[in-house]
């Protein structure tokens, strides 16, 4: 069965790490792949899904212990144009666009006007944030490594990604804009991901990405996971999970990229879900009656901003 990495359960990874026989095996010591300390706390093993955590007391990142191979999961995300179509639908076109304008503007004053500017968008999707991109100026580009994404955006907004990962481009130091909507925590090895990103960027390009961030949510599931010894796991298998490998803090954002060899422009928690509210909480194993019931009051506070802080903005230049 073909699923896609935002959606898919917890069996349909145990069954592709079972097809592929991947590596369990938990490198010893383990160290933060932001900080590089080995200074971490291992949570007890998620009873439901057996994935472990580890947090690293200096820089606050949240990781899982084992990861994937990245052609493992590649093969996993390539889904059909259908399914990847039927995706789309269940988020939230107005969050995204009015999210995606704010960035496309910024952007715009960081790295000048003047139609020569290029902007690459890593897992670009259907296209929607290059599209917006070329109307607002800028001349677009991206990659996809599903065959459905390439497909759509071709259909939808006449865009013809690259398909594959960054690593099999050959565009060093071409574009003045490199972004990723939460790419990175999806991806096994993110220092791998950013270091292309920063060989992507001219000299002074920017850097810009979206990233799941730990949250009072999270902190308050960890609470409940570890009291129960890995039996009570709902919010942290929903949140720390193969499809979301790493969860940021601003610090442990700040550290990763600077080592890397970028300047941070600025890191800003925000508010934002791009899924529908009942969709969400379904994946939190919330029955759908609830769910529906639940997700008016809490659209009514991410309309005012109030929700927890789900997520980081960051943008960072390449140095001169
Ligand atoms: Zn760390």
């Amino acid at each position: 069965m073909r699923t896609n990495i935002v959606t898919a359960t917890v069996d349909d990874f145990h069954a592709l790490s079972r097809r592929n026989k991947m590596t369990t095996e938990v490198v010893a010591p383990p160290r933060c792949q932001a900080c590089l300390s080995t200074d971490i706390q291992v949570h007890p093993a998620s009873r439901r899904t057996g994935l472990v955590i580890h947090e690293c007391r200096g820089c606050g990142l949240h990781a899982l212990a084992e990861r994937p191979e990245l052609d493992d999961l590649v093969e996993l995300l390539d889904v059909d144009r259908d399914w990847f179509a039927g995706w789309v639908e269940r988020t939230r076109g107005d969050v995204i666009d009015s999210s995606h304008a704010q960035v496309l503007d910024r952007l715009a004053t960081m790295v000048g006007t003047g139609d020569d500017r290029s902007l690459f968008d890593v897992g670009a999707g259907e296209g929607g944030f290059l599209a917006m991109a070329r109307d607002k100026g800028f001349r677009p580009a991206g990659n996809d490594v599903a065959t459905g994404a390439i497909d759509l955006a071709r259909e939808r907004n006449g865009i013809e990604l690259f398909m594959g990962d960054l690593s099999t481009l050959g565009d060093i130091g071409q574009y003045d804009v490199v972004t990723m909507w939460c790419v990175l925590a999806h991806v096994p090895d993110g220092n791998r991901l950013l270091s292309d990103a920063l060989e992507l960027l001219k000299p002074g390009g920017v850097l810009y990405l979206q990233t799941p961030r730990w949250s009072a949510m999270d902190t308050a599931g960890m609470a409940a996971h570890d009291v129960t010894k890995g039996r009570s796991t709902r919010i942290t298998d929903r949140r720390l999970a193969l499809h979301h490998m790493a969860l940021h803090t601003p610090t442990s954002m700040r550290t990763n990229l600077e080592r890397l060899g970028y300047e941070i422009v600025s890191i800003e928690p925000k508010v934002r879900y791009s899924l529908n509210t009942a969709d969400y909480l379904g994946s939190l194993g919330v029955g759908q009656k609830a769910a529906e019931r639940l997700a008016k009051p809490i659209d009514k506070l991410l309309e005012r901003d109030l929700f927890f802080r789900n997520v980081i903005d960051v943008y960072a230049r390449r140095p001169h």
